[in-house]
Formats: C-alpha cells, structure tokens, sequence
C-alpha cells in the first residue's frame, strides 16, 4: 500500500469518530495543498527527520511523508488518533513513529535521533501551548533541531518575527533574535481549518543561530526582558528597577554601562542592546 491511496482525511475522521476537541486546541488542516506547501517549508525533507507536534488525524503527517521525510516522529496526547496514525505508518513503510506523549514533557532524548541527523521540527501547533514549546525549542542546549515549521496564531506570529518598534516587538521577538532567525512564511485565514478557529494563523520558519552566535544566558535575558516589557510605558529608569534590584547596581547603572538612554522606552531598544543589558546584569549580580 502506498500513501497516495489512503483516503481523504474527512473519510478518515468520520470513519475513526474523531470530533475536534477543543480541550486539545483541536483544528484540523484538511487541504492538500495548503499541508504540503507547509511541508515543503522543510526544506531537504529526504535528508531530515521531521519531529511532528499533535498530528491529529494526520494532514500534514501525510504531507511531511509524500514530500519524502525519512522519518516522521510524531508526539500525540489524543490517544483517540492513534488508529488512523497507525494506518498511515503502514501505508508509508513504517516511516512514521507515534509517540502517546504531552509534548511539553518529551525531552530530545525520547525522540532517539541519532547524532548529526538533519531534524525539522514541524507542527500546527495547539494554540494553548504552542509558545511554550515554542520557547523550549529556542532555549534549548545543545540545539537538537535544524529549522522548525510552525503554525501559530497569527498574533503570536507576528509577536516572534516582531521588529523594534512595531506594536508587536516585545520579550518573545527578543528571545527569538537572541537564538536564531524567524521568518513569516505566510497567513492562513481561520476558514482553513475544520472547525475553524475564532483567529487566523500563520506559519514561521525558524532557523537556529550557530553555536557562536547564539546568546547563552537566556536567563538573565529573560529577567531583564520581563522587568523591561512588564511596564512598557514606563521608561527604563523606572522599568528595569525590578532587575536591578536583584543586583548592586541601579537601573540607571546598568543602562549607561550599555550606552542606553534611561529615558527611552523598552520598545525603542533593538535585541542586541537587551543582550547587552543581559550581560550587564549578569555581572553586576555577580
Ligand atoms: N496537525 C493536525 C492538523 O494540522 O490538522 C492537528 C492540529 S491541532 C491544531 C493540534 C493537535 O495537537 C491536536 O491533534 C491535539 O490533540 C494535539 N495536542 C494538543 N496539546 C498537545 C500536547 N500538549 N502534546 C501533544 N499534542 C498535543
């Protein structure tokens, strides 16, 4: 049996009784074409492994697999789509592994891939945890995964590929520019899925910054942001008091040892002059 002859998803769904869960943050991408340009994202999916995030009923699964992955591992907490997983690992010569997981809690370790693997991460994530794993990813070291293809709501989107000064610029635009390089792919309006969501999506490219590049103390860079971005409106004298309260300086210390005006507003200041921020933190914190 080959994957081109399993049968269209909606056959599949009604066959296997698999009404969309909205606990599960459950919205089903049924459209062919719209899975496989996702898939394609991938890039050089014959050398890579694609890690799948709640493949559902499967869509892009069969996509990632058609466009010739050499293995899909997919994480799924909904046990009821099991079943239909498992037809389409037979139909595609058991290229798909199915993990019965809550992805937040699957480590690198439990998806065994062995070392120097090409590894795409791809998913239509769950609207509910999607940033959060997002977030994992990034942090993660060492990085386990080459570039991720990732479905979000579009306002999440647009807060990751977010450029100083847009409305949406904010810690996770930072976090992002800090540990690799995003892209906004494109918009999916919320009829595209089954049942459609109430917002639309959109789909990033995400590709990691090398080991040189890529800035280490998520930490600090993760206080620093928190105490900036959690009163925007305040300048930065006022903002980042709360960081600086964790160490012997004064906010206003901090900033000119960055060449930072403390006037100016967390939004007006570029990811690298957050890094700095972040370093100068963690040395006067000692
Ligand atoms: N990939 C399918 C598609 O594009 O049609 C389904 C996408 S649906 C938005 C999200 C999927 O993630 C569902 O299958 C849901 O059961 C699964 N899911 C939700 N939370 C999860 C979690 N914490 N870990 C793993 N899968 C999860």
């Amino acid at each position: 049996m080959s994957g081109d002859t399993l049968p269209p998803l909606r056959e599949v769904i009604a066959a296997h009784g698999l009404a969309a869960d909205k606990r599960f943050g459950q919205h089903f991408l049924l459209d062919l074409n719209l899975t496989a340009k996702i898939a394609r994202l991938c890039d050089d999916l014959p050398a890579s492994v694609a890690v799948e995030v709640g493949p559902g009923p499967g869509g892009l699964t069969r996509a990632l697999l058609s466009e010739g992955a050499s293995r899909v591992i997919a994480i799924e907490k909904d046990a009821r789509f099991l079943p239909a997983l498992e037809e389409i690992s037979a139909a595609y010569d058991d290229r798909l592994t199915v993990i019965e997981a809550d992805a937040l809690k699957v480590g690198r370790e439990a998806l065994g891939l062995a070392p120097g693997t090409r590894t795409v991460i791809a998913a239509n994530l769950p609207y509910n945890v999607g940033t959060a794993l997002f977030t994992g990813w990034l942090e993660a070291e060492p990085v386990w995964w080459n570039r991720a293809v990732l479905m979000f709501q579009k306002e999440v989107a647009e807060r990751i590929v977010a450029r100083t000064g847009e409305e949406a610029y904010g810690r996770l635009a930072i976090l992002t520019a800090a540990r690799a390089r995003a892209r906004y792919a494109f918009t999916l309006p919320a009829r595209a899925f089954t049942p459609p969501p109430k917002v639309d999506s959109a789909v990033v490219v995400v590709d990691p910054l090398d080991d040189e590049q890529r800035f280490a103390d998520v930490e600090a860079l993760s206080v620093v942001t928190a105490s900036a971005f959690g009163q925007r409106r305040k300048t930065l004298r006022k903002s980042l008091g709360q960081a600086a309260s964790q160490t012997g300086a004064s906010a206003e210390d901090l900033l000119t040892a960055c060449d930072i005006d403390p006037s100016a507003r967390a939004e007006t200041i570029a990811p690298d002059g957050f890094m700095a921020l972040a370093r100068a933190w963690r040395a006067a914190r000692g």
